[in-house]
């Protein structure tokens, strides 16, 4: 999934590697999955960006904006992967989407569970997306311990940290993936009250946010994902699928795995006590 550290990475590769290129072909879905968001009919996308020059591309919560000329947006969310290769590269089998351009690499769009691949001319209008890059970014020098705080006095008492960190985008590109060493780098518990944050909980956590995701950017994305030419991000995650049969790296005691609020929470019963 698309959070934060990848949503940046994924903009600068794109940035780095695609601008200045021309759409010259856009192909629709190979088998198109149910759960793939488009803006529209998705085969009009083909008349909309073909020829299309690639300006920019920025990632901002779980958002990564590729900006065309003509005031062209094309847009992706949540768990759509893509997959740049040059002409000597083998197209995936798969896709949601693909673009080729002018020097015959090609961009290709593939979703494993849900994802959106929006494309539109001029204002795009959608709630998540407004999100993504109208709030504090947990990056951006707004966000500071009292920004934090504030927003924690702001929500209900009994709000559990998984909730108020990584759901409706409060945080925007905190999601279920790097909540996991965001609080067990803070020594919290997933189920844990905002009510029973002491001050100094409340001061981890926000260093905790801070860094965990500082870490994972500098890294270019968890080491669960991968980025623009299919590489594993650099950030070796702490708690996650790939570490749940390993100890503790603090204590060396086991890591529960639990299904909590729509996704699976990781956590160590000793150095995260509820
Ligand atoms: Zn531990």
């Amino acid at each position: 999934m698309i959070e934060l550290p990848e949503a940046i990475t994924l903009g600068r590769q794109i940035n780095e590697t695609l601008a200045g290129l021309t759409i010259t072909g856009v192909f629709n879905a190979t088998s198109l999955n149910k759960f793939a968001f488009f803006n529209g009919d998705p085969t009009a996308y083909k008349a909309l960006l073909t020829g299309r020059k690639l300006v920019s591309a920025k990632g901002m919560g779980i958002f990564v904006d590729i900006h065309l000329d003509e005031e062209v947006l094309l847009s992706v969310c949540d768990g759509v992967k893509l997959y740049y290769g040059d002409r000597s590269a083998t197209v995936p089998a798969k896709y949601q989407l693909l673009l080729t351009f002018s020097d015959d690499s090609f961009l290709a769009f593939s979703i494993a569970m849900y994802g959106g691949i929006y494309a539109c001319k001029g204002e795009f209008t959608n709630s998540y997306h407004a999100k993504s890059f109208g709030r504090v970014s947990p990056l951006s020098p707004e966000f500071d311990e009292s920004y934090f705080k504030a927003c924690i006095t702001g929500e209900k008492k009994d709000l559990t940290l998984k909730a108020f960190l990584a759901t409706e985008q409060r945080f925007p590109g905190i999601g279920n993936g790097v909540l996991q060493d965001i609080l067990f780098q803070a020594s919290l518990h997933p189920k844990r009250k905002l009510s029973s944050l002491s001050e100094t909980d409340k001061e981890h956590l926000f260093q905790s946010v801070r860094q965990t995701l500082t870490d994972m950017t500098d890294r270019k994305g968890r080491d669960t994902e991968t980025d623009l030419f299919g590489n594993k991000g650099g950030y070796a995650t702490l708690l996650s699928k790939n570490t749940v049969t390993q100890p503790c790296p603090n204590c060396k005691g086991s890591i529960r795995k639990e299904n909590y609020m729509g996704g699976a929470i990781y956590y160590c019963p000793s150095c995260q006590p509820i």
